[in-house]
């Protein structure tokens, strides 16, 4: 999944969840540890962290639901963190998540050509502007994580 289809589905999710505009930057961040996402108080972006994709996109999509109850929230200038009133209630009215899934050090990147569909495990995150499928330059897209060692 490239950080555009993230974008697009926080977008997405925010339209059918909470029928208000997510009208910031949602992106991929891999040097997140201990949470599956970030809300940025600062420019009001979104982080999530692409280990998550291991867990299943039901995961990764209660990860965004909670960051969007911060954005939310914060933006409505009403309680926004964890232990305010308004943000419990919000979270129970869209489904999102409160814990993340403990993320595993264990695991590898899965991208594959978007052209001739070649697989590649990657130890860290690839920036997929610059690396292209070696066999037909084609574009990579991050599948998920694998098990793979
Ligand atoms: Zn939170
Ligand atoms: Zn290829």
């Amino acid at each position: 999944m490239t950080d555009e289809e993230l974008q697009a589905w926080v977008q997405a999710l925010s339209q059918t969840a909470f029928s208000m505009e997510f009208s910031h930057r949602a992106y991929f961040n891999a040097r997140l540890r201990t949470t599956g996402g970030r809300y940025r108080l600062a420019d009001h972006n979104i982080e999530i962290n692409p280990k998550m994709l291991g867990y299943g996109k039901e995961v990764v999509a209660g990860i965004i639901k909670h960051e969007l109850c911060h954005y939310h929230l914060h933006l409505a200038g009403l309680g926004y963190h964890h232990k305010d009133r308004d943000f419990k209630r919000l979270l129970a009215k869209v489904g999102g998540s409160r814990y993340a899934p403990a993320a595993s050090k264990q695991r590898k990147y899965h991208y594959q050509c978007t052209n001739c569909q070649q697989d590649y495990f990657r130890q860290r995150l690839v920036n997929t502007d610059k690396y292209v499928c070696s066999k037909c330059h084609g574009r990579l897209a991050l599948v998920g994580l694998a098990q793979k060692n």
